[in-house]
């Protein structure tokens, strides 16, 4: 999607081979017009898969996956990382190993949410090893859901999260798909 590679170029910066800081435009601050065409496209490239609700892990996949869902009109589902008190016992969680931070977490879904009827897009902003949307589809599946797919919004295809979940069978669209990263330096792959 040209919109975010032209973005990622002016505003993103490569902090070293592997991270790439987005912060102005997803991460910390939102930019929602960029949003807003994330979810048409993930909305329009999902459109005949009979998506039922949109699941994203908190918190960066949140602003996009708003946009995605009113988009194909559907809910959004938010994975949380912190358990809450207030979460009754219907819950799935798995664990899953930040990339970020080198640290794992508990995912937790409420199955109050999502169940066998659902087909679920499973939306964030990173793809890198693979672990987060991996834990996502484990828990979308304890629900007993169908995966639609994964919508990306940055890829970083020189890691190996991109084939992780096609050996699984998913089909991933990653808007933006970085070859390369290093200091001052973000390489896309070629059309
Ligand atoms: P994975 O689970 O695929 O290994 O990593 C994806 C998760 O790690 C995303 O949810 C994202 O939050 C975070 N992440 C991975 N790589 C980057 C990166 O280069 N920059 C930022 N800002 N987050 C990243």
């Amino acid at each position: 999607m040209k919109l975010l590679e032209d973005k990622i170029l002016a505003e993103g910066r490569a902090l070293s081979t592997s991270i790439l800081k987005v912060d102005s435009f997803i991460n910390h601050q939102v930019d929602p017009d960029l949003m807003n065409e994330i979810g048409k496209e993930f909305a329009r490239y999902f459109k005949d898969c009979h998506v039922t609700k949109v699941l994203t892990i908190e918190s960066s996949g949140i602003a996009p996956s708003v946009y995605t869902a009113m988009h194909l009109g559907v809910p959004m589902i938010i994975l949380k990382k912190q358990t809450s008190k207030i979460l009754n016992s219907n819950v799935a969680q798995t664990n899953i190993t930040s990339f970020t931070k080198g640290t794992s977490y508990e995912l937790t879904l409420s199955l109050d949410y999502v169940n066998e009827n659902d087909t679920v897009l499973i939306v964030d902003d990173f793809l890198a090893n693979g672990e987060a949307a991996t834990g996502a589809v484990r828990l979308a599946q304890t629900a007993g859901a169908k995966i639609a797919g994964i919508g990306i919004l940055i890829e970083k295809s020189f890691q190996k999260g991109r084939q992780r979940l096609i050996d699984q069978g998913l089909n991933v669209y990653s808007l933006a798909r970085v070859a390369r990263l290093d200091e001052g330096v973000i390489e896309f792959v070629r059309h």
